[in-house]
């Protein structure tokens, strides 16, 4: 049986070992946590349709409940060689080796760390947080400021560490404009009184109920959209945020005080892949994310023969388009590895 070495238990890792699985594959998930599923772990429903994240991570964990899947938690990667027969040897962080096949990275993305953007006052001013921070909330079932009010006021701030020179990642991160509406909305929801405005540079709602969500944050739930770029953000006495912001739809500055600051964190690469992909010559883009052969017809496949990309090592995705990149990546490993075989048998 062929053998394939997946590297990453998140959304795509677990999609692709599953589909491999079926397919009859011996497929070996290598995962650093003690648990499967990723950074969709951390979040409490998901847009478009608010489903709960368990839900994901449920069908995702039975998907890999499969004879033919050894996983392997709380380990990592830490060398990874070709043979000299084309097919790879890793050695994982308990020195045990792993033979495959081919190999699969699905190691996802980092979330931006907001303590670069200084000038927000993240770790500064107590009642500035992340979008991760807010979900976590909204999973303890209360949003609460630090000094345990219910805000009556909330502040959204868009493209925080995406579409940012100072940042020096100058893609968008594609998926937060549609969390930014998701939050306003399930915010108006446990809180009905509370304002809500989201400070964007232009929406990009892409996705199939992006729209609708969008629609509905503004005719059901009032939640104001300020088109602008947050200039300052300073604490006041009594813990809110004052806030100065260029609108540039009416072009004129606007000042305000929040009771709470969310940032819309953007997906960064994951650095600490980098010696690993860099000892098998795997390129990168500019941006750091893992480099694609081809951006229509060859999305799952590196520079590297036998090395396989999905999910969001690649680029910014939507948990949706991540499934659908790790069917690709099961379907692209498993066309190349049975033609290989048919090969042999000439
Ligand atoms: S999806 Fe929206 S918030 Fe995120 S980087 Fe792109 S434009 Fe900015």
């Amino acid at each position: 049986m062929k053998k394939v070495l997946i590297i990453g238990g998140g959304v795509a890792g677990m999609e692709a070992a599953g589909q491999l699985a079926v397919l009859g594959y011996s497929v070996v998930l290598v995962e650093r946590k003690d648990v499967l599923g990723g950074h969709v772990r951390k979040w409490d429903r998901l847009f478009p349709n608010k489903r709960p994240s368990e839900e994901v991570v449920n069908h995702l964990l039975q998907k890999v409940q499969h004879p033919n899947v050894e996983i392997r938690l709380k380990r990592t990667v830490t060398d990874l060689r070709r043979n000299p027969n084309g097919s790879f040897l890793a050695i994982l962080s308990d020195q045990s080796p792993v033979s495959a096949d081919v190999v699969l990275f699905a190691t996802g993305y980092h979330l931006f760390d907001a303590y670069r953007k200084e000038e927000y006052g993240y770790g500064i001013y107590n009642n500035v947080i992340t979008s991760a921070d807010l979900e976590r909330m909204f999973k303890n079932g209360e949003v609460k400021t630090a000094e345990g009010k219910i805000p009556q006021r909330v502040g959204i701030v868009h493209c925080v560490g995406s579409r940012d020179t100072k940042c020096g990642n100058l893609y968008c991160s594609r998926v937060c404009c549609v969390t930014g509406v998701k939050q306003a909305i399930e915010l108006k929801e446990l809180i009905p009184n509370v304002e809500v405005f989201n400070f964007y540079m232009d929406l990009r709602m892409f996705g199939r109920g992006f729209e609708q969500l969008y629609l509905e944050a503004q005719q059901k739930h009032r939640v104001r959209f300020v088109r602008g770029r947050l200039s300052e953000a300073s604490e006041t006495q009594d813990h809110g945020i004052f806030l100065k912001v260029d609108d540039t739809l009416v072009g004129r500055p606007m000042k305000m005080t929040v009771d709470m600051l969310v940032l819309m964190v953007g997906f960064e690469p994951r650095k600490t892949t980098f010696p690993l992909l860099e000892s098998l010559g795997i390129e990168k883009n500019e941006d750091g994310f893992i480099k694609i052969r081809d951006c229509h017809f060859d999305e799952n496949r590196t520079n590297v023969d036998g090395i396989y990309v999905a999910g969001t090592c690649t680029s910014a995705k939507s948990i949706s388009e991540t499934i659908n990149d790790a069917c690709s990546a099961a379907l692209q490993i498993h066309r190349n590895l049975s033609a290989k075989v048919k090969d042999k048998r000439k």
